[in-house]
């Protein structure tokens, strides 16, 4: 490919990756934290940093450290509990503002977008163009500040995102790609894990440039079309598309943190009925039943989980909790408890003219009564009155959270 810089990209996808997402929604709320160092815990109770802002970077804070530490790094380190209800308002306020520059859009993470720009750049001019029009309305919509990568295909539009930040713009035009990323570690590309780095290591392959050396056949014939995939990728011309549809729900699951070595029964059916309810309302609202559920413990070392399977297809926590009442009498034996999980398998569309459905009416209403008021007040703030016991430990924000869809959730 020649350069053609001011002519039409074959394709153009762009990256937006907000800096240290939840550190800035608390410095862009709480002024006088800006330009300050400073660092979220789940809670009080929390002591392992989720985020922090660039100013705690700079002292050597990091995501995972513990508090104590982080202070002797940084002895002016202001702690914020962590607020995940307000940043997915931000990230949708910021996706809806990203969704009007293409219809094209991957919410690929909370604070992380791709947008296919192909078709736009009529519209919004060239690569530059674009990316500063993002980053303005990013901007104006949140106050937060974004890097930005453009490319060819995916993988450098994620590559460049990555190369500047805070308030970065790195664009890799695509007669470009093949020798930006040459020297690049396989591992620094996105979705090469280092089971596959090390695969690939045995055949002398540990950057980019390694694989041109290797015919694609021999990826294909290793890891079928994932290995093509990487191939490609390395040269820069991931054929990935932007994926605008989230996929269906295999799963919808929610686990919690219990005091360690929790032994006492009623703590633990307190533990399983909440997490029953989050899961059986996170069913409902997205119009799903399910059939077999997950439940796990994990114990000191290992999990204790097996999968139940209900009589008929459900989306009510009772049902859900008394199935997992009733595993746990069976299976746990009385071993000291760190986490619990249950996990609803394969769900499928509630289908409304269900003979069972139609069964409970009284408890369908009240369960769209309760729904909507957790909706609009918070999770949880109508529940069971046994649940009144339950950890106060907050939750925390997925990686994986959408603004729609199965994902949507806190
Ligand atoms: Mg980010």
């Amino acid at each position: 490919m020649t350069p053609q810089s001011a002519a039409r990209w074959p394709r153009m996808i762009l990256l937006a990756d907000m800096n240290a997402f939840f550190a800035s929604v608390e410095q862009v709320d709480h002024p006088e934290w800006r330009a300050k160092p400073v660092a979220l815990t789940n809670g009080d109770i929390g002591t392992c940093i989720i985020t922090c802002s660039y100013e705690a970077r700079a002292c050597g804070v990091r995501t995972g450290m513990h508090i104590d530490q982080a202070r002797q790094l940084c002895p002016r380190l202001i702690r914020v509990s962590s607020r995940p209800q307000r940043y997915a308002e931000v990230s949708t306020n910021i996706m809806r503002a990203l969704a009007c520059f293409s219809p094209e859009i991957e919410i690929f993470s909370v604070d992380e977008a791709f947008l296919d720009v192909t078709h736009c750049q009529q519209l919004w001019g060239g690569p530059r163009e674009i990316a500063n029009r993002v980053k303005r309305s990013v901007y104006e919509n949140s106050g937060v500040l974004c890097s930005v990568g453009v490319g060819g295909d995916k993988t450098s539009a994620k590559f460049a995102a990555k190369l500047q930040k805070p308030d970065g713009l790195t664009i890799i035009p695509p007669w470009q790609a093949r020798a930006r990323l040459a020297a690049t570690p396989l591992t620094e590309l996105c979705g090469i894990n280092s089971g596959i780095a090390n695969l690939l290591a045995a055949y002398g392959v540990y950057h980019c440039a390694d694989l041109q050396k290797l015919p694609i056949s021999v990826l294909a014939r290793r890891f079928g079309n994932p290995g093509r995939r990487i191939w490609l990728m390395a040269q820069g011309l991931d054929p990935e598309p932007v994926k605008c549809n989230l996929p269906p729900a295999r799963s919808i699951g929610h686990g919690k943190v219990l005091p360690p070595n929790t032994r006492n029964v009623d703590t633990i059916r307190v533990y399983l009925m909440h997490m029953a309810h989050r899961v059986a309302e996170r069913l409902r609202g997205n119009r799903l039943v399910a059939q077999r559920f997950l439940f796990g413990l994990r114990l000191y070392r290992d999990w204790l989980k097996t999968v139940e399977r209900s009589l008929l297809p459900s989306d009510d926590e009772m049902v859900i909790y008394r199935l997992g009442s009733r595993w746990l009498d069976r299976n746990w034996g009385g071993q000291g408890i760190w986490q619990i999980r249950i996990i609803a398998l394969d769900p499928g569309a509630a289908c409304q003219d269900d003979m069972f459905q139609r069964k409970h009416p009284r408890r369908e209403r009240a369960h769209r009564a309760m729904d909507q008021i957790n909706q609009r007040y918070g999770a949880m703030t109508l529940a069971s009155a046994r649940l009144l016991e339950r950890s106060s430990m907050p939750d925390v924000i997925s990686p994986a959270w959408k603004p729609q869809g199965h994902r949507k959730t806190v």
